[in-house]
């Protein structure tokens, strides 16, 4: 059977770091084995999901190149989840509760008070028909449980290997709320079964869940997919992600010039037994990922390190796959430009200047006490084309000339020719520059 996956996003925010990186798993998993990526939007709350973030949700992935094979909403699909419920509660598996949410927080504090866990104590399934009629009478509506079977439950996970789940520690899930709502539990694995998903991979904060829901598939489909975990995110020094970086959005990070591949590449490879490395396509890196390789311990995210990968990346970055947006920003540039500017673009947009420092208009700098230096420097630029031994023999000369070295030789040319203090290696754009236009900036 192929492989069949599904991302299962809630559109009520933007995708983040963490949802991403579940997305991710969930691709390559599928891909590297020429299996199927189903996108799932989760909107059985309807008041708070919403177009405009499903729609953000699936530009994100469209620009993340995680294009879905399938995509459905489980708004959609109420009718069949009525139709499951109401077999389930034929079959005893689904029973009416009454208390409100101010009882059941007495219970807790009850058992807590009293050294107990606070599990659900299934009171509801000891009421009588009159009892219920009674509270109906009231005007109360039953929220609907699951009734769990008190055994554990166990599962080789993909990430974790073999997890037991007491599931006589948990309360039978709440699955039916009492305005008729669903939570997303019973919907979403109704979802995996329909539409045939082989295996379910989401963060670790879903393990106990996953416990719960392998019953409600067995109930159903008398078996459950595949199962995988992977440790969640956590901040650079292994704290909880803040809510700056739990909610660094991937429209957000677009916006500053991070790449959609530099993103991929780290996202892929934190917390995992491989090193962090640019890679250029999806292809790549799902030709290495397994599963296998996650760790057990938390993934460290570090946004520094996004944007020291993208560095790297764009520096390896063939000029074909950039052309088309380079264009757009009003930069068309040659091969020779783009093997210069590459090694020195922190952001693509990096281009841009680097092109305005060649093509000008620039505004030399030029100090009063370098004056002669710079005079003497346009005299001694080399004859002819300028080429990559250009600046060397330049400065050379020039250090032999007028005694002058380090930065007291370097930094004045960069001023005249580029207005800048900083920027590229001198010696790159010197040659792109050209003897011309170096000429009129060192003479202007
Ligand atoms: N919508 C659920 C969530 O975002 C999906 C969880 C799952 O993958 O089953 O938590």
């Amino acid at each position: 059977m192929s492989a069949k996956v599904r991302f299962a996003p809630s559109p009520t925010g933007k995708l983040h770091v963490g949802n991403i990186r579940t997305a991710l798993t969930n691709f390559l998993y599928a891909k590297g084995q020429g299996g199927q990526f189903v996108l799932r939007i989760d909107d059985t709350d309807l008041e708070r999901s919403t177009k405009a973030f499903e729609d953000g949700i699936k530009a994100d992935l469209e620009w993340l190149g995680l294009n879905w094979d399938e995509t459905f909403r489980q708004s959609e699909r109420f009718e069949r989840y009525d139709a499951v419920a109401d077999d389930l509660r034929q079959r005893g598996l689904l029973y009416p509760c009454y208390e409100t949410g101010d009882e059941l927080d007495r219970k807790r504090k009850l058992q807590r008070a009293q050294g107990k866990p606070p599990v659900y104590d299934r009171a509801a399934l000891t009421l009588t028909d009159a009892q219920k009629a009674a509270y109906e009478a009231e005007g109360r509506k039953p929220h609907w449980r699951f009734k769990l079977s008190g055994k554990t439950v166990t599962w080789t996970d993909l990430v974790r290997g073999d997890t037991p789940i007491d599931t006589a520690s948990l309360s039978d899930p709440i699955l039916i709320r009492e305005d008729g709502s669903y939570l997303y539990t019973l919907p979403s694995v109704i979802d995996d079964i329909d539409t045939g998903i082989t295996a379910i991979i989401r963060g670790e904060d879903h393990v106990t869940n996953s416990g719960a829901q392998i019953e409600i598939f067995e109930a159903i489909a008398g078996k459950a997919p595949d199962m995988g975990h992977h440790p969640l995110l956590v901040g650079p020094d292994g704290e909880k992600l803040s809510k700056r970086l739990g909610t660094l959005s991937i429209s957000g990070l677009a916006e500053e010039g991070i790449e959609a591949m530099t993103i991929l590449s780290l996202l892929a490879k934190i917390g995992t037994s491989d090193p962090v490395e640019p890679r250029l396509s999806i292809e790549a890196l799902a030709a290495d990922f397994d599963l296998s390789k996650f760790s057990r311990a938390p993934a460290r995210f570090d946004p520094e390190e996004l944007t020291r990968l993208n560095a790297r990346l764009l520096h390896e970055t063939p000029l074909e796959s950039v052309r088309s947006r380079l264009s757009a920003m009003g930069v068309d540039v040659t091969p020779e430009f783009w093997e210069a500017a590459r090694p020195n673009l922190d952001r693509l947009e990096d281009a841009v200047t680097l092109r305005n420092l060649i093509e000008g208009p620039v505004t030399p700098v030029v100090a009063d006490e370098d004056r002669d230096f710079i005079a003497t420097a346009a005299e001694a630029l080399p004859a002819g084309t300028l080429d990559a031994g250009s600046w060397s023999a330049w400065t050379s000369e020039l250090k032999a000339q007028t005694g002058r070295k380090g930065r007291g030789l370097f930094m004045p040319l960069r001023l005249a020719l580029t207005g800048e203090s900083h920027g590229p290696e001198m010696d790159k754009l010197l040659v792109l520059i050209g003897r011309e236009r170096a000429l009129s900036r060192l003479n202007g």
